[in-house]
């Protein structure tokens, strides 16, 4: 299996060279050249562990058998809070994949678990003697859970951006307690496209990349834009659709929907995998919150960033850049790299792009406005005792509006990519608690005996943790912050 840049074909590497590489040097990004195929039969009665490798083995096929198990076994363990890993949850016909019990407690985890084991096994492959940098832009869940992830790893750092006043207090205290000298985390003035532009900027800077070279540093990413961190959301997938045909929930072969809550298009994509490796899906609901540039885009077939990027309930999803439909195209375009090049061209400098709208037709965008993710989370609560996050909310009001205006009686796998604990002031506010006077711990106090939900140790454990990073910058001081922190300097002069 190669992996070949969206923006030129006859790029083409290795997958463990690509999950190190991070991001095509042309600004593509990689992508499978082929999508193997499966036997749903054979996979049937496989554990996570186990259904896990036989997903991801078909991508990662420079890895030995011995290696990938290693990564799965260490990636997938205790650190979940129960074995299945992504229990399904059945609240009235609709069943919600619940993405978020891992150590951070959302959907990043199921990947970021995994990707410094695949990294370090990447390393090992290709004898890379220099010590890897990681650059991460996050909307608020990424930057956790990949500090979760690389930690103490030994030769490799990390470098967390965030937008300062676009995150949930909880995702702010979760990064600025992170122990690990290898850790470094900045809160900077600007929203989530400018770190993650940033960051891409970065990573494109010849004169930064030689003089961390010459230092001993390489560059990686553990945003979704690596492949190494697409693939293990594949088996999720899988794994939940199984475990409905062994309830009989679902009939053999029966096809479902599926609908995610999507920021960057990576979770949604892995979806897409899924189906084109066998999974039976009828129809992919593509949920936006009130930033809708993918409602606008495959409602118009039009993608438009020309407008102001709105602060909402749910940060995760608070982007006007989605990186992974650049990948997403590439396969519906027939692999044409000319296309790709010439429209991301235009994003970037025009701000949009039109795209045969015939072509997505397997995807339907729709969004929820904040009055309506307040609302989904109050009814869902009353109705069913449920207690849904803001994310997960968004994605519920969405298919309503599509199951509403379809007919469509397919029943649907939600992706659930947060624990309501992890958004407790504004889902708190959805089912009535009055939060004015009460600080950060004390609403989840009350949002856990409101709901009967045990408080998840990632948020009760934050209270006693030091505040250890305390850095902010401007957009174009990026670059200073992570040459200050590895201590290697640049000609200025
Ligand atoms: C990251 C995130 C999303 C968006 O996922 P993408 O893969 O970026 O589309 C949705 N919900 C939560 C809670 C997230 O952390």
């Amino acid at each position: 299996m190669r992996y070949i840049s969206t923006r030129d074909k006859t790029v083409s590497l290795k997958a463990s060279q690509a999950i190190i590489q991070g991001i095509s040097k042309d600004g593509g990004l990689f992508v499978p050249e082929a999508i193997p195929l499966v036997d749903l039969d054979k996979l049937k009665d496989l554990d996570y562990k186990a259904l896990a490798y036989e997903i991801m083995k078909g991508f990662l096929t420079d890895f030995s058998e011995e290696d990938l198990k290693d990564c799965i076994g260490n990636a997938y363990n205790d650190k979940f809070e129960m074995p299945e890993i992504a229990p399904i949850a059945q609240v009235g016909e609709k069943f919600y994949l619940e993405l978020y019990h891992g150590p951070t407690i959302a959907f990043k985890d199921m990947a970021l678990s995994i990707l410094p084991h695949l990294l370090k096994t990447a390393m090992k492959i290709n004898g890379i003697k220099e010590e890897v940098v990681i650059l991460t832009a996050t909307s608020g869940d990424t930057g956790k859970a990949a500090l979760e992830g690389f930690a103490n790893v030994d030769k490799i750092k990390i470098v967390v951006f965030f937008p300062e006043n676009g995150v949930s207090e909880i995702q702010k205290l979760q990064m600025k307690t992170q122990t690990g000298d290898n850790t470094f985390v900045v809160g900077i003035n600007g929203n989530f496209d400018d770190a993650q532009n940033g960051v891409k900027k970065l990573f494109n800077d010849g004169e930064f990349v030689s003089a961390l070279k010459n230092e001993g540093y390489i560059l990686s990413s553990a945003n979704s834009i690596n492949i190494g961190r697409l693939v293990p959301q594949i088996v999720y997938y899988f794994h939940s659709y199984l475990t409905l045909l062994r309830e009989d929930k679902l009939g053999e072969g029966e096809k479902i929907n599926i609908c995610v809550p999507t920021g960057n298009f990576g979770n949604i994509l892995a979806a897409y995998y899924a189906k084109k490796m066998g999974l039976p899906v009828n129809k992919f609901i593509c949920a936006s919150n009130d930033n809708k540039v993918l409602t606008d885009f495959f409602t118009t077939g039009i993608y438009d960033r020309r407008r102001d990027l709105k602060l909402t309930s749910s940060p995760s999803m608070d982007i006007l850049i989605s990186s992974n439909l650049e990948r997403f195209l590439f396969h519906m375009s027939g692999n044409d790299d000319g296309l790709i090049s010439s429209i991301m061209k235009g994003l970037a400098e025009e701000g949009y792009y039109q795209f045969d709208k015939e072509k997505l037709v397997d995807f339907f965008g729709a969004y929820a406005d904040e009055d309506e993710v307040f609302k989904t989370i109050g009814q869902v609560f009353n109705k069913y005792n449920y207690l849904l996050d803001t994310h997960t909310a968004v994605a519920t009001s969405a298919y309503e509006k599509y199951e509403f205006e379809y007919n469509d009686d397919s029943k649907v796998i939600i992706a659930s990519t947060a624990s309501p604990f992890k958004f407790a002031s504004n889902v708190a506010q959805a089912i009535g608690i009055g939060v004015r006077d009460l600080d950060e711990f004390k609403i989840v106090d009350t949002l856990a005996q409101k709901s009967g939900l045990e408080v998840p140790v990632a948020v009760s454990s934050l209270k006693d943790k030091k505040i250890i990073h305390n850095n902010k910058c401007n957009k174009e001081e990026m670059k200073n912050m992570v040459l200050d922190f590895l201590k290697v300097g640049v000609n200025n002069d």
